[in-house]
């Protein structure tokens, strides 16, 4: 089965509009590479210049949160319609910066996913262990839980479209890599969880990212993983690496 590579850099809050539409020309020509979709998830207020900027290129935008509500009386937030008309065509959801610091728990993730399809937005779907969990062995129990909660009602053919980030947190922005077969380990038992919850032809069709300290010159190596078709890459996407990355 032959999943089309996506490789994804996730901004976190970087990047003023001016900064972002200079990042965009600066990647522009380093990103080219027909056979990886390549998405920049950016902060909200730089999604416009960055759908602009990048127009008649192979990048497509992504936004790195939304709210569940079309609209309405929630200060702060943004919604799928905005980020639809927008332009944007993919969403991080569940990130743990999102987890750990805004508290945003697996309730409210599932209902972002669904929310994310019933508008026709792509979720990149994270999950991922702490180093406690790691180091007491209990890491694969509570992912595969993660999976479960968060795709509670998705269907089939939803999750076929799905791309799922997995990011151990002890990985993110740490430097620390997880090798490439601890990373191959949990990405294949991810497939088979999703073969379980529904079948084989969906499991063979979702797509499976490793995030975590993802450089140009780990990425190769993760990226030759069976089960690993992407990456969700933080720091190294902020810089001419992340070409390096998408031509891995
Ligand atoms: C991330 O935050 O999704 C991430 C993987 O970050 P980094 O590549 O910086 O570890």
């Amino acid at each position: 089965m032959s999943r089309r590579r996506i490789i994804a850099g996730n901004w976190k809050m970087n990047k003023t509009p001016g900064e972002a539409v200079a990042l965009c020309n600066e990647l522009k020509d380093l990103v080219k590479n027909d056979a990886v979709d390549v998405v920049y998830c950016v902060p909200a207020i730089d999604i416009v210049p960055v759908v602009e900027a990048v127009k008649g290129t192979n990048v497509h935008v992504g936004a790195e949160n939304f709210y569940i509500e079309d609209k309405g009386a929630f200060t702060g937030e943004i919604s799928a319609p905005m980020l639809k008309e927008a332009g944007v065509e993919y969403v991080i959801i569940g990130h743990s910066e999102r987890r750990d610091i805004f508290g945003e728990n697996d309730i409210l993730i599932n209902q972002k996913v669904k929310k994310a399809f019933a508008s026709g937005l792509t979720p990149i779907m994270c999950c991922g262990e702490s180093l406690a969990l790691r180091k007491a062995g209990t890491y694969k129990e509570w992912i595969a839980r993660q999976i479960k909660w968060d795709l509670t009602d998705v269907t089939a053919d939803q999750v076929k479209t799905l791309v799922i980030a997995y990011e151990p947190i002890w990985a993110i922005g740490t430097g620390e890599t997880a090798t490439a077969d601890q990373a191959e380990e949990v990405c294949k038992m991810i497939r088979e969880i999703i073969a379980d919850l529904y079948d084989q032809a969906t499991a063979d069709a979702v797509r499976i990212q490793y995030g975590g300290s993802m450089n140009a010159g780990n990425a190769a190596e993760l990226l030759s993983k069976p089960n690993i078709d992407g990456g969700l890459i933080g720091g190294a996407s902020l810089k001419p690496d992340f070409g390096k990355i998408v031509n891995a």
